[in-house]
């Protein structure tokens, strides 16, 4: 049996995910008459002290969606060199929004409120709006990282005092709340607007949800239209994101563990040049050659996914079970 490290996207529902799959109601969602949606959408925009919030297909969609209902062209959007809009998402802010993005440089992806007051462009006629800010919490291409929730404080208060809009790219926002031992409550009031995955350790098949006001929403309804993204009957998969929050969020903690032994594993390993701090469920680690090391698990029936020339990422999930992450840290040690 081969352990698949390589994302979170991974997982298969469970028997009992797919159980509730099978109650979910069949109305349009495009008529807004899907009552599972309706419920997702609520549930979800209640978690995080939001007015209303939005289910959609991919966590691009919904951050690309929030980019494009929070800005105009002409218009600038501050985010880290690490984060997943930048990197993952295909360039689509310029595509969809004709938008520039700014790069700041955070550590491990996390920013500071003076990243966000240093990269405030001047009102020139040759320069673009400032407009918007992306965190993104946890960060992926960052090994995971968290941002404590003072610092969210602190970049939300100088997003308010610059009139600038804060979007959270909160694709694992459940692994961050996880670590710093919270509750969504104590986001609420910080963000203009958040994306959630429910698709990555949550474990449901398919989906993402945006939340913001009400306004906001009913514009990114018809943005999420526009984009393709008009589901019609998908309660099956809200059924699913449904069951993920309710009983797939207190397991986080047994990932984050399992990410733990990795990465001390890691550490111990002869091939392995430095591990970046494991926070959450996402090990990153330098090594010479990311594809011949990650060939060489696969020969040991690990697969992990290669990050950068030098960089090899792992990912625990609910499907990683502990006898699973004790042979590959056994297979670590014998390198
Ligand atoms: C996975 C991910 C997304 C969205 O990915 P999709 O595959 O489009 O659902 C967005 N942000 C981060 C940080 C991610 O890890």
């Amino acid at each position: 049996m081969i352990v698949d490290l390589r994302s979170d996207t991974l997982t298969k529902p469970t028997p009992e995910m797919l159980k509730a799959m099978f109650a979910a109601d069949a109305g349009d969602d495009v008529f807004g008459e899907n009552k599972t949606v309706c419920e997702l959408e609520e549930k979800t925009a209640a978690m995080f002290g939001m007015e209303a919030a939005l289910f959609l297909p991919s966590g691009t969609m919904a951050n690309q969606t929030a980019i494009k209902a929070h800005t105009q062209p002409l218009d600038e959007v501050i985010c880290d060199k690490l984060s997943h809009i930048y990197n993952y998402e295909t360039g689509a802010w310029a595509m969809l929004s004709g938008v520039s993005l700014r790069l700041a440089n955070g550590t491990n992806g996390i920013l500071q409120a003076s990243d966000i007051t240093a990269n405030i462009l001047p009102d020139f006629d040759w320069n673009p709006n400032t407009k918007l800010v992306c965190v993104e919490n946890t960060v992926n291409k960052g090994g995971g990282a968290v941002y404590p929730i003072e610092t969210l404080k602190e970049i939300s208060a100088a997003c308010k005092q610059n009139n600038l809009l804060l979007h959270c790219d909160g694709a694992r926002i459940f692994n961050a709340l996880t670590t710093t031992q919270s509750n969504a409550n104590v986001l609420h009031g910080i963000f203009d607007s958040i994306s959630v995955c429910i698709s990555k350790g949550l474990g449901a098949p398919v989906g993402s949800l945006l939340a913001g006001k009400k306004d906001f929403i009913k514009k990114c309804r018809k943005i999420r239209k526009a984009l393709g993204g008009g589901m019609r009957q998908s309660g099956y998969l809200a059924a699913a994101c449904i069951y993920a929050l309710d009983n797939h969020i207190e397991r986080l903690q047994q990932d984050h563990l399992n990410a733990q032994k990795l990465g001390t594993a890691l550490q111990n390993c002869s091939l392995v040049k430095s591990v970046l701090p494991t926070q959450t469920n996402i090990v990153i680690f330098e090594v010479d050659n990311s594809q011949t090391f990650a060939q060489l698990l696969l020969q040991n029936n690990i697969r992990v996914q290669p990050f950068s020339p030098t960089q090899v990422r792992m990912v625990t999930h609910l499907d990683i079970s502990e006898n699973e992450i004790k042979r590959v840290c056994s297979v670590l040690e014998k390198l």
